[in-house]
């Protein structure tokens, strides 16, 4: 997705009705010993059908806040989300069973919270299919399938305790994955591993991404990983503050190379943010002017002589 198409979309009737998750103002505030903490902010974030995403923020940012409202265990305070058609804010009873599911699945940051220690990789994977009621035969051919794709054919039988890191969130994938689900939610995936596996992780759900077509959502405070994905967005105090995009761009001479842009982040009412550098280095501070020019928008600061144009006293 392009900034330029989001934006058309925020313009058009409905806002991301045509994205497979649409966040529109998403507040949560959780209130805890009569304080308030607000986790996530009016926060804006569309995201099309296979598309793979990484959210990167620091530690605190709201990052888990969010998967946890995306994958139906939490709901917004205020805002709306929609993923699949399903709304988020008023989900509840029978659907909201099927949405966990079938329509999402969800990888944590600690594997020992993503599989039983006492059964085997293949056991692991088939439990939500028995759960969800399929047959034997059903069961086998779907985690066999799964764990091929994510290149543990030969670590079926191995319990937790004998694969790798590695190993471990690679099985945690294909769990999460054994429903079959729309999306694919993964909160700090690589969060305990070393580089070398983190990027065997990271080339295992793009695999997941390329065969199955599922939509990924990947949420990290590393922001290195960001280099793993086409589309980061940065988190910034429970808001999409920018969103960098990489493309393969070919040269005169036919040779691919990545290219990376960064972008700010407009919201559907025009709200942007100027990163606080820029203000610094030109003093811009609560009153700025505004150009519109034929092919950009000009900001100035309000030096001390200047009256704000049509201001009376
Ligand atoms: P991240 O995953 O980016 O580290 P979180 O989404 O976990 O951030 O948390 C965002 C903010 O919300 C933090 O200030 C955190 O302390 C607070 N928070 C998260 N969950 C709860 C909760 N259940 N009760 C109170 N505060 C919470
Ligand atoms: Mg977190």
């Amino acid at each position: 997705m392009t900034i330029s198409s989001s934006l058309s979309e925020a313009r058009g009737s409905g806002f991301g009705a045509d994205a497979l998750i649409a966040c529109d103002s998403v507040v949560r505030v959780f209130r805890s010993g009569g304080v308030e903490v607000q986790a996530l902010q009016g926060l804006d974030l569309l995201v099309q059908e296979k598309d793979m995403l990484a959210i990167v923020g620091a530690s605190g940012s709201g990052k888990s806040t969010l998967l946890g409202i995306l994958s139906g265990l939490d709901a917004p305070t205020a805002g709306t989300a929609h993923l699949a058609g399903h709304d988020l804010t008023t989900m509840r009873g029978a659907e909201l069973v099927r949405y966990r599911r079938s329509t999402v699945g969800l990888v944590r940051q600690q594997s020992s919270r993503n599989l039983l220690p006492h059964l085997t990789a293949a056991e692991n994977v088939s439990l939500p299919l028995a759960l969800a009621g399929a047959g034997r035969r059903e069961r086998s051919n779907r985690s066999g399938e799964l764990l091929r794709a994510l290149g543990l054919a030969d670590r079926a039988d191995q319990r937790p305790a004998q694969l790798s890191g590695g190993e471990q969130q690679r099985v945690s994938i294909a769990v999460a994955l054994a429903g079959s689900p729309r999306v694919l939610l993964a909160d700090e995936p690589t969060g305990q591993l070393d580089e070398k596996t983190s990027d065997e992780v990271f080339g295992a759900l793009r695999a997941v991404n390329d065969t199955f077509g599922c939509t990924i959502v990947i949420v990290t405070h590393d922001a290195t990983v960001a280099s793993q994905v086409r589309r980061t967005v940065a988190i910034r105090d429970g808001r999409i503050s920018s969103e960098t995009l990489r493309r393969e761009q070919l040269d005169a001479s036919g040779v691919a190379t990545l290219s990376e842009e960064e972008f700010a982040v407009l919201d559907r009412v025009g709200r942007l943010q100027l990163p606080s550098e820029y203000r610094e280095a030109l003093g811009l501070n609560e009153r700025v002017r505004l150009t519109l020019e034929s092919d950009h928008v000009g900001v100035w600061p309000q030096h001390d002589h200047d009256e704000p144009e049509g201001e009376t006293r």
